[in-house]
């Protein structure tokens, strides 16, 4: 049989090779280092056989970024991890332990409860197992007697894996632990140059809470030393930059068991919110948007109209009222068609672009609820645009001039995916076809380049989905603009066109910063709480050096607030140098010291990052002024 290479030439091959057999007849170098083969783009272990004509690809311990080849090394690393607990804990049974994203974890049952100390002990067995040499070995087994095996093994989740499993039962064995397994897996552990064990975390057998409690072991690998360096020192970083924490030690927001998912906010955070919502209702006016308010809550006849009752329940608090099914809106959008459809309209009007930053409302499970970022409550910048469909181009240039107008003031970084039509959705093959039609030409329009998303378009109409990259490489959405001609059909929306017929209006949903929670919660974590002096909830603090220059002090805070600015002085009784450290922990953009030697000519002031200078109140001025214009 024939396998084609990456450079498109022929390798020759004996009927029922394997990718390791590939390896070898293109060079015994490559087989050594060989860690996995992609066959016609999906991944495969190396001892299974090739199909005659597959486009093969080697992966080797080289491609130490590809993520495939890491899903590999961080699998094997999973079954050393177990192999270590097994005998450093006898009696441990073993669960499931899958590669994750940067990383993989181990579930167990361990006889008696660990602690951290069991990291470093279970880390230093793996060690010791990849000095020693290990190498893998694979088999396909028949289900009866892969279930004796772990039987006799005293592995009840195995058996219960074995019992639920699909497909061919297949083991592998390194070392003394076989492993239910579908792989694919190293040829040894040589190319796990780098291990670290990170965390325990409990965590429910299949994710029941009515299934035993399992301790969750997570830790991760690398074929470079170097790059787990870089890598726990970028989870270093995540955590000093972690929203929740900041939040917290900047006395922005909070959150109370008695509300889960639903941030209160404190009133520095609430300077923070307002300069956001500020900026939305200016840009809103002058881009010809109106608002509008509509309620939170509606019977369940509006979202079975929507689809949402359909498509979306399970993410919706529902209540009964008076014998009526009520909803909690998840969104605006259906609110916004209803209050469209209770008037006419003519062409006259249209564009209509109403907005409204709705209080809404998402069930999301109490497991995935994660500070800012994955909230029950939240508001968007949402507008909606009802317009006809010879306006769809123009309407969908201005939402993406508007998002990057935005995104240029915050200095962000935006990639583009573009979501395309999802198995589960309302409307036609040809509205698709128009609406991501439309969608394509508007980011060719805006000469945008952009990644296309097979199946993950809403269930009314394709997205231009706008993402950030953060500080830490971290990628976020932020954004979406998407054309939907399910909602005006469905709700039966119609204008009155310059023919005097009637018509139905094209809908365009856009959210730009996204939810403003989620929006605060990741710029905490791209500037690491250094906000911007627009949005820094206290720009100047002035430091009167003692009681005899505190009236100068605050007179230069009054001359400041006159202007706008947010200015306080800091009276304690506390030394100085204390008073400037803790100005610089809840990162204040500017300290200003005033003693003797200061004057309105000769103010001294400390940048937040540690530059100094000496200039006058009308200079200083003048400087926070510029830099807190949006
Ligand atoms: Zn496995
Ligand atoms: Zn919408």
């Amino acid at each position: 049989m024939r396998v084609i290479l990456p450079d498109s030439t022929e390798l020759e091959l004996p009927d029922g090779a394997s990718g390791l057999d590939a390896a070898r007849a293109i060079g015994p170098k490559l087989a050594e280092q060989a860690v996995l083969v992609r066959a016609n783009g999906s991944v495969r272990d190396l001892r299974l056989p090739l199909a005659d004509g597959e486009r093969i690809q080697i992966l080797t311990t080289r491609d130490r970024e590809d993520p495939d080849a890491l899903r590999v090394l961080r699998h094997s690393a999973a079954h050393l991890l177990a192999e270590a607990a097994r005998r450093l804990y006898p009696g441990t049974k073993v669960a499931i332990g899958p590669p994750i994203e940067n990383g993989f974890y181990y579930d167990f049952e361990f006889p008696e409860p660990v602690s951290e100390d069991a990291l470093e002990r279970l880390e230093e067995e793996m060690r010791r197992e990849i000095v020693e040499g290990r190498e893998w070995e694979r088999w396909e087994t028949g289900r009866d007697e892969a279930r004796r095996y772990f039987e006799e093994e005293g592995e009840p989740y195995k058996v219960e894996l074995v019992d639920t499993a699909e497909g061919d039962i297949s083991f592998y064995r390194q070392g003394d632990f076989v492993d239910l397994c579908r792989g694919p897996h190293l040829q040894n552990a040589a190319p796990i140059r780098a291990v670290k064990l990170l965390s325990l975390a409990g965590a429910y057998w299949r994710g029941d809470e009515h299934r035993p409690q399992l301790t969750r072991v997570y830790g991760t690998a690398f074929f470079d030393p170097g790059d787990l360096e870089a890598h726990l020192h970028r989870l270093e970083e995540a955590k000093r930059r972690d929203h929740r924490r900041l939040g917290k030690e900047l006395g922005l927001f909070d959150f109370s068991d008695l509300a889960p998912g639903m941030p209160f906010w404190h009133p520095r955070g609430m300077v923070v919110w307002n300069v956001l919502e500020d900026l939305r209702r200016r840009e809103n006016r002058r881009r010809g948007y109106e608002e509008v308010r509509t309620p939170l809550l509606y019977d369940s006849e509006l979202w079975r109209t929507s689809g949402h009752w359909e498509k979306y329940q399970e993410h919706m608090f529902r209540l009964e009222i008076e014998e009526r099914d009520f909803g909690l809106k998840p969104m605006n959008c259906p609110g916004h068609c209803l209050l469209y459809s209770i008037g006419p309209h003519s062409y006259r009007e249209l564009p209509l672009r109403i907005a409204e930053a709705g209080n809404l409302h998402r069930n999301e499970l109490s497991g995935v609820l994660h500070g800012l970022l994955r909230v029950r409550h939240f508001v968007q910048d949402d507008a909606h645009v009802f317009c006809t469909f010879e306006q769809i181009p123009d309407e969908l240039l201005a939402c993406l001039d508007y998002a990057y107008y935005l995104y240029d003031l915050f200095e962000l970084d935006i990639r583009v995916e573009l979501s395309l039509r999802p198995d589960n959705r309302l409307g036609t093959d040809e509205e698709w076809d128009l609406a991501e039609g439309e969608l394509v030409k508007a980011l060719a329009a805006k000469g945008l380049e952009y990644t296309e998303s097979e199946g993950e378009g809403s269930f009314y109409g394709p997205k231009i989905d706008l993402h950030m990259d953060d500080s830490l490489g971290r990628s976020w959405q932020l954004g979406t603009v998407q054309l939907d001609l399910q909602m005006p059909k469905r709700f039966g929306l119609v204008y009155q066109g310059d023919d005097n017929a009637e018509h139905m209006p094209a809908m365009i949903h856009r959210a730009l910063l996204g939810s403003l929670e989620r929006f605060v919660g990741i710029y905490l974590e791209h500037t690491g709480g250094d906000l911007p002096l627009v949005l820094a909830p206290e720009q100047v603090r002035i430091l009167p050096v003692s009681d005899a220059h505190r009236a100068d002090a605050e007179s230069l805070a009054d001359r400041l607030r006159g202007e706008g600015l947010r200015a306080a002085v800091d009276e304690r009784g506390e030394t100085l140098g204390r008073r400037i450290r803790d100005a610089e922990l809840e990162k204040v953009p500017y300290v200003v010291v005033w003693g003797d030697r200061e004057s309105l000519d000769s103010v001294s002031v400390r940048r937040r990052g540690g530059e100094q200078s000496v200039l006058s109140a009308d200079a200083l001025t003048e400087e926070l002024l510029a830099a807190a214009r949006l």
